[in-house]
């Protein structure tokens, strides 16, 4: 066009140049060039993708175009997720087998497996697999951590495979409903096809799209730097990527922090800039290599005296984690939850799980068979879990806060700055809360009196139950910090199982019944509500109280606002999202003033 049109050609480059500092923004142009003159049929701001979002937004404000806060406001929070995983090249178009729910995002392809033990070996002999499952449970953790994703026909967002795959980083799509896992013909149906062990999957997590074959995939420039694979001065995107975070740092009010449960996810977290642990969830501790065993153990035993034998074994795995957390978050809050392990999620599921557990307990496998059955809940969700298992077993908290307590000190003697915050789940009464609270500080009196060291902690609770939230005036006088566990607290608002509802919310979404999943998106008028209510109450009573989210919503972007409005003092969510919800937090504070 230069050499043929030269008079339009530098007329265009002039209106572009016009227009973007008009605008200030990069435009998509449509002209014609007719007998020689230009007419500009149209002008919008151009769309792009999340790097060159980041890119122009950085480059603008060196130009002058823009400030800080108008770079920060013009990048989408929620786009940064393209940023922080691999995605499938986009020059590639493939039609998906099927679509699940887009639980932890991310590309990764792999051949299918159909158990966590294949899956740990095949890995081993440098196969790329993915592990499909009809869910998954604990007794899948080690095939999780094998494999390079997860795929699930149930379960919703906050199933465990959701859970643990979003704290991993790795890409996970639960809930495909179109696909029937056939374990024992090692393959699953999907509409009218088959998938067999060995045949490469390619799954796209952050859309729930699934596609047969080996689909070429782009890893993140962001997440080479920040584990150290790849130098920051080789990564131009990475720089401009924390020059925003920090600009968007400049513009929030909301903390950031995330949910961690092994002192190498709270380093990961750290480097993604979280400002201190909101969650670990400490019965999470027990899902790698043979920890799992002696937590059954403590499940299944018929007495205070094998639940002590138990529990002395899971004692010094628990101390060392959280001196680990405490070392790698030094002078940062670290909040430990006390276990709150739905039981099934723990009980052996038969064949050589139960064979290991009884011969591990010197007890028959019938024997063995009818306790396992004894514990068997109907709705385990609303069962013995949370503070109920330590209020029944008070041994089971005493074990924990003597752990939180000398892992403190440990820390401590080494330098490392401790702010030990300890919080009890499922709380619906003050009186369950004061149960523990009273445990707790029994155990921090022994064991600091013991050790000689005096060490500046909190007790509080998690909000996660409709009645703790209308009792909330009660529990404040009683506890230093509330976080809303709003998977549970969307779980009972609604009286919407977090597992099962995936099979069917999808479609309550797609006929308008629903406008989000409320799972996703936390609701903010029903919910919402009672969030309002205990915030209200509770600082009513206790004006210093400190208020957090650690429920998925955390790291979500609409919810995130609806937090920065009502006042809370953090977010927390998994290390992966932590960037999200920093950019996300600013974006509510410059939405709000
Ligand atoms: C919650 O319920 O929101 C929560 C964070 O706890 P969990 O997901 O472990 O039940
Ligand atoms: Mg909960």
């Amino acid at each position: 066009m230069a050499d043929r049109l030269p008079g339009a050609y530098t007329e265009l480059l002039e209106t572009q140049d016009r227009l973007e500092r008009h605008y200030a923004d990069m435009q998509d142009l449509e002209f014609t060039v007719e007998r020689g003159k230009l007419f500009l049929l149209q002008t919008r701001s151009g769309k792009r993708t999340a790097a060159a979002a980041v890119q122009i937004a950085c480059d603008m404000v060196k130009e002058g175009l823009i400030d800080r806060t108008e770079a920060v406001r013009r990048v989408p929070p929620a786009d940064l997720d393209q940023l922080l995983h691999p995605i499938i090249d986009p020059s590639v178009r493939a039609k998906p087998l099927c679509l699940g729910l887009p639980a932890s995002p991310g590309a990764a392809s792999g051949i299918a497996v159909f158990d966590p033990d294949s899956a740990v070996e095949r890995a081993a002999n440098g196969e790329a697999v993915i592990l499909v499952r009809d869910e998954t449970t604990p007794e899948d953790f080690h095939g999780i951590v094998a494999a390079r994703a997860v795929l699930t026909a149930r379960g919703g967002m906050t199933s465990h495979a959701a859970v643990v795959a979003r704290g991993m980083g790795k890409c996970a799509i639960v809930g495909c409903k179109d696909i029937e896992v056939e374990v024992t013909h090692r393959r699953f149906a999907v509409n009218g096809t088959h998938v067999h062990e060995g045949e490469w999957l390619t799954l796209d997590g952050a859309t729930g799209r699934v596609f047969a074959g080996n689909l070429p995939t782009i890893p993140s420039e962001v997440v080479q730097v920040t584990n150290g694979t790849l130098s920051r001065s080789q990564a131009p995107l990475y720089q401009s990527y924390s020059e925003l975070l920090e600009w968007a740092d400049d513009c929030r009010r909301l903390k950031v922090r995330a949910n961690a449960d092994t002192p190498r996810d709270a380093r990961v977290a750290r480097a993604f800039g979280a400002e201190g642990i909101g969650l670990c969830r400490t019965e999470h501790m027990f899902f790698e290599g043979d920890r799992i065993t002696p937590m059954r153990e403590m499940i299944v035993a018929r007495d205070e005296g094998g639940r002590r034998r138990a529990l002395a074994k899971l004692m010094p795995m628990q101390r060392s984690d959280f001196e680990g957390i405490f070392e790698a978050m030094n002078g940062l809050p670290v909040t430990i939850r006390l276990l709150d392990p739905p039981l099934h999620e723990f009980l052996p599921h038969g064949g050589e799980e139960s064979k290991l557990l009884a011969r591990t307990l010197g007890l028959p496998r019938d024997e063995l068979s009818r306790i396992v059955e004894g514990l068997r809940e109907n709705n385990p969700m609303l069962g013995h879990r949370g503070c109920r298992l330590g209020i029944t077993f008070p041994e089971i908290t005493e074990m924990q806060g003597r752990a939180i307590f000398e892992a403190a000190v440990r820390a401590m003697r080494r330098g490392i700055e401790v702010k030990p915050e300890i919080m009890v789940p499922l709380v619906s009464t003050v009186a369950e809360f004061e149960n523990q609270r009273s445990i707790l500080e029994s155990a921090a009196e022994q064991v600091l009196g013991v050790m000689g060291e005096s060490v500046s902690y909190m007790i509080g609770t998690m909000i996660e139950l409709p009645r703790a939230a209308l009792t909330a005036d009660e529990i404040a006088r009683s506890a230093e910090f509330f976080s809303f566990g709003t998977n549970d607290l969307t779980q009972t608002t609604y009286g919407l199982s977090r597992d099962d509802a995936g099979r069917f919310l999808p479609s309550y979404v797609d006929r308008g019944i629903f406008a989000d999943d409320p799972f996703q998106v936390l609701d903010a008028q029903g919910v919402g509500r009672l969030i309002r209510i205990a915030v209200e109450d509770g600082r009513r009573v206790r004006p210093d109280i400190k208020l957090g989210i650690c429920g998925e919503h955390g790291g979500e972007t609409r919810s995130i606002a609806f937090c920065h409005n009502i006042g809370l003092d953090y977010v927390s969510c998994s290390p992966f999202r932590v960037p999200i919800a920093r950019l996300a937090a600013a974006h509510a504070a410059l939405n709000a003033s």
